[in-house]
């Protein structure tokens, strides 16, 4: 009765593909078919460039990137359309489908043993409403079967020192820490930090520094960004 109703609802309002607007057929979801076969894909062997750019300098094993983001690409409008315009179930459904792939491809990601989405500045989730990189998170862990940890690392505004700036200059100069409210979660696990994009990886290094030394850290953004 639910999916007569559904096909009642289609007929006269179709869901449309949110890249070329063509009406979705019973099985797709947000994108068809043709657009998803379509989308700038990060070939396995390239994924070793977006490795390189942490060693040395953190304790991140493994790093993957889903799909290129480029000005003006279907990836900037994917994005732009789970993080200003609510759609938390595309960030679900692109997190599964990275995660079934990567999973059929037996990346090392996939042994990760607890999913940590890096957390937005509380003021910014409550502006927004939700925190894009645990809606990805949702979509991963409904394919690993792992819990995601949304409490033990926080993101806070710097405030030491800023006493005596003035108050513009206290504006400039915010920066944005991690901290590290508890270890007990994440202790000895395979930990894996999850991102909507990875620009110039100062977010995941600055975040992976918290739990540095109490886990063994991989990550995953859906999408690379060209610097
Ligand atoms: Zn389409």
């Amino acid at each position: 009765m639910k999916q007569l109703w559904n096909d009642i609802v289609n007929l006269f309002y179709p869901r449309l593909c949110i890249l070329c607007s063509r009406p979705l057929i019973k099985g797709e979801e947000q994108i068809c078919l043709h657009c998803l076969a379509r989308l700038p894909y990060i070939r396995y062997e390239s994924q070793q460039r977006v490795d390189s750019w942490f060693a040395g300098k953190s304790e991140i094993q493994y790093a993957r990137a889903y799909l290129h983001y480029e000005k003006g690409s279907s990836v900037q409008r994917l994005i732009h359309d789970l993080k200003y315009h609510g759609n938390k179930e595309l960030a679900y459904l692109l997190g599964r489908w990275a995660f079934l792939r990567l999973q059929a491809e037996q990346s090392p990601l996939c042994q990760a043993e607890i999913l940590l989405p890096i957390p937005l500045h509380p003021k910014k989730k409550r502006q927004r409403g939700y925190n894009q990189a645990e809606w990805i998170a949702k979509g991963i862990a409904s394919v690993l079967s792992i819990p995601i940890d949304t409490t033990s690392v926080v993101r806070q505004v710097k405030t030491d020192t800023q006493t005596r700036r003035h108050i513009y200059e206290r504006w400039t100069n915010m920066e944005e820490v991690f901290t590290l409210i508890s270890d007990e979660a994440l202790k000895g696990k395979r930990v894996l930090l999850v991102d909507d994009v990875l620009t110039t990886g100062a977010t995941f290094n600055s975040c992976a520094s918290v739990v540095d030394g109490i886990a063994e850290i991989r990550l995953m953004a859906f999408a690379l960004a060209q610097v």
